[in-house]
């Protein structure tokens, strides 16, 4: 079987790990078209779930994932003129040219032929193939050429935000909200490595012409930012990568599937950044594909993608609502200022307002420092315990 997938993302890269696992004879193309190492963003933050994923679909890759993941506990929430407040919980976070290091590697030792530097322009002239899967991301070129198959749409987001990166190296994850003379602006940051953390910084468009961000180049652009928050950076320099500001793009697709092709990925759905998820997606859209296609022998092509879209579809859903309740509030944002401390953080926590009465509850007491503590040994001991019991054991954190 031959496989071509456009695209060398997280998505691409892992179902071509899987294909190739699953059926060593499958001829398998990747076709990405930045140069080997080159990719856009920073650090990206997940969570258990996705590593029990990993770990259960190839051990190999997901302990190069494991031991090159960063982790930490908890949330800081710092919001100006209100007391530091904190949510429980705890995750990991790695750069994406690491990820996207490890999976590639490990697409080629298994005999993947990934091609860097290959820009597919034409669809037309994809090489010959029994399954072309179209990972280009959100912006597929693929999807957007077959428009009225697939039925996609693409939304766009209400607010600015900008991808950065800085060496500052935060502790843990910390959202931080600065009001400034045109408006409210924050940042969800984490870090992804000893000297690197992620720094997302988003508002509305009246703040962001307000502050004359809309005017600025990257460099006078990064300085405003830099100087707005400076408490936060302790003097080091925030770095865009040259992507800029952007608006969240919401993509959705009526069908992900059309002859021999098939959509995955950022390219069939995305999900807003603020709940993190679109890496995890797109990796458990290539298991799920890669499952698919394993009965092949017994059903046609057609009915495996289609399987494989009903799955992921089903999986989707409730992520879909989540990123999109997310968005809302961030939209909203400036409605929440005045809350006290506590309330305003776990009206950020709870954004979807589907949390039980008890979550508050514990989130007021976790406020202090015993039980939050306490809160952080117990989600220790599930983190040391989740990861033993993972196929090929995990170092315990
Ligand atoms: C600000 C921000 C923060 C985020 N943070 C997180 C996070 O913390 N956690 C998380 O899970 N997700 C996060 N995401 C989402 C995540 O980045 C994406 O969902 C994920 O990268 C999707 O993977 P993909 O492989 O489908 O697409 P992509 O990663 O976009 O990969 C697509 C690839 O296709 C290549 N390509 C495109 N067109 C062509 C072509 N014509 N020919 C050849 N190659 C082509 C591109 O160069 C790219 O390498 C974030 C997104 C944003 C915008």
């Amino acid at each position: 079987m031959r496989i071509t997938c456009v695209g060398g993302g997280p998505a691409g890269l892992y179902f071509a790990v899987l294909a190739k696992l699953a059926d060593p004879s499958r001829e398998i193309t990747v076709l990405e078209r930045n140069p080997a190492g080159v990719t856009y963003g920073w650090g990206v933050v997940f969570w258990d779930d996705l590593l029990d994923d990993l770990f259960r679909y190839d051990p190999v890759s997901a302990r190069r994932i494991w031991d090159a993941a960063c982790k930490w506990d908890e949330y800081e929430v710092r919001v100006t003129g209100k007391p530091d407040s904190h949510l429980g919980g705890y995750g990991y976070s790695m750069g994406r040219h690491k990820l996207l290091e490890i999976l590639g590697e490990r697409a080629r030792e298994l005999g993947v032929e990934v091609r860097y530097s290959d820009e597919l322009t034409d669809p037309a002239a994809l090489p010959p193939a029994d399954l072309v899967v179209a990972c280009d991301g959100a912006g597929s070129r693929i999807r957007d050429e077959h428009a009225g198959h697939f039925g996609a749409t693409v939304e766009t987001g209400r607010n600015k935000y900008i991808w950065l990166g800085t060496p500052h190296v935060f502790r843990t994850f910390r959202f931080g909200f600065e009001r400034t003379e045109a408006g409210w602006i924050w940042f969800h940051a984490y870090p992804f490595s000893d000297t690197a953390s992620t720094f997302i910084v988003e508002c509305t468009p009246e703040t962001w012409t307000g502050l004359g961000l809309d005017e600025l180049d990257s460099k006078a652009g990064n300085a405003r930012l830099e100087e707005i928050f400076a408490k936060h950076l302790d003097g080091h320099p925030l770095d865009d990568a040259g992507r800029g500001w952007l608006n969240f793009r919401r993509v959705t697709a009526e069908r992900w599937d059309h002859g021999n092709l098939v959509l995955m990925g950022d390219a069939a759905h995305t999900t807003h950044f603020a709940i993190g998820s679109g890496t995890k997606l797109a990796m458990q859209d290539a298991m799920a594909l890669a499952d698919a296609i394993v009965g092949l022998a017994e059903e046609p092509l057609p009915a495996a993608l289609e399987q494989y879209e009903h799955r992921r579809k089903a999986a989707l859903a409730p992520l879909q609502r989540a990123a999109l309740a997310s968005s809302e509030w961030f939209e909203r944002m400036p409605e929440y200022a005045e809350l006290p401390a506590t309330r305003f953080s776990y009206a950020l926590s709870n954004r979807r307002e589907d949390f039980p009465a008890w979550r508050y509850l514990l989130h007021v007491s976790t406020q202090s420092t015993v039980p939050r503590t306490m809160l952080r040994w117990t989600l220790s001991a599930r983190r040391w315990n989740r990861a033993r019991r993972r196929p090929v054991t995990a170092a315990v954190p």
